[in-house]
């Protein structure tokens, strides 16, 4: 693509987490689906759990259902097991991902398997079109070795955990909204401007050191933390300040359908939330 003409998407907000507490009572912040940003279209959730305290998670998220939606965790540190009323479970370790398409439902835990250390990660809820809501779950895992590592320029390290940079691709695929979500590291004064599809809503979370993000002139600085919403245009232009930073950018076409959401249901309709309930209670999932 030709840089110099395509657009840098600006930062149209920039946003703090909020505390709120979940599962059966794991502390954590809430950066998307707070009252403050109800959603990125087509993400409805971002979570992120970061503590040393084995309070704040030790209760971890016993058997709860999903319907509608994928859930997305990525681990910095720390071990998660999760199980789920099919039979399927598995390790989440550090730099591990899991995509886990709920379609139709099941009913699973996300427990630590530490009992102290530090317990980090990201959890992100990416919505289904409507065609695909009742499709069959689907788990499409990865341990850090999967996940390819580029480096585009001098200085910058992403991880490619879906979407496609410089020849490599990432290993998750075959997802509704064709989503980006990269896990970039910017050495310190780096710059490195990433193509994002236009098509596409995006955002950036920075979770270490800060970065300033936008064109020249209409730049602006986002701390740890804090995630900005970006708008319309072709590509993302990041500069680490005079430490290193980290940050997620992440982008997914949008759906522009009717969002019926109850807890951990997302329909397009309340009579589609209502059948969840019964099926849920049925135990259909
Ligand atoms: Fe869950």
């Amino acid at each position: 693509m030709n840089t110099a003409t395509a657009t840098t998407r600006p930062v149209t907000r920039v946003l703090r987490g909020m505390p709120a507490s979940d599962g059966a009572g794991v502390r954590l912040t809430r950066l998307i689906g707070t009252p403050l940003a109800p959603e990125i279209d087509p993400f409805l959730m971002l979570d992120e759990f970061r503590s040393d305290t084995p309070g704040d998670y030790l209760a971890g998220f016993p058997d709860h259902p999903h319907r509608g939606f994928e859930t997305v965790t990525y681990m910095l540190a720390g071990r998660m097991r999760h199980r789920d009323n099919h039979g399927h479970s598995g390790l989440l370790v550090p730099g591990s991902v899991q995509w886990m398409t709920a379609g139709r439902g099941i009913v699973h835990s996300e427990m630590p398997e530490q009992e102290d250390g530090l317990m980090w990660g990201f959890q992100l809820w990416v919505n289904l079109p409507a065609r695909d809501k009742m499709t069959a779950p689907r788990y499409q895992e990865f341990a850090p070795e999967a996940i390819p590592e580029v480096t585009p320029v001098p200085g910058v390290t992403v991880k490619l955990i879906a979407g496609e940079l410089a020849g490599a691709t990432g290993p998750v695929q075959g997802v509704a909204t064709a989503p980006l979500y990269f896990d970039i590291t910017l050495a310190p004064g780096a710059a490195w401007t990433a193509a994002v599809p236009a098509s596409h809503q995006a955002f950036a979370y920075v979770f270490a050191g800060s970065a300033d993000i936008g064109a020249e002139g209409h730049r602006h600085t986002v701390a740890r933390s804090h995630l900005a919403v970006l708008g319309q245009g072709g590509q993302v232009e990041l500069h680490a300040g005079e430490e290193a930073a980290r940050l997620l950018l992440i982008a997914g076409r949008p759906l522009g359908e009717p969002v019926a959401r109850y807890g951990p249901f997302v329909m397009n309709t309340r009579e589609e939330i209502e059948q969840a309930f019964a099926d849920y209670r049925d135990g259909r999932f």
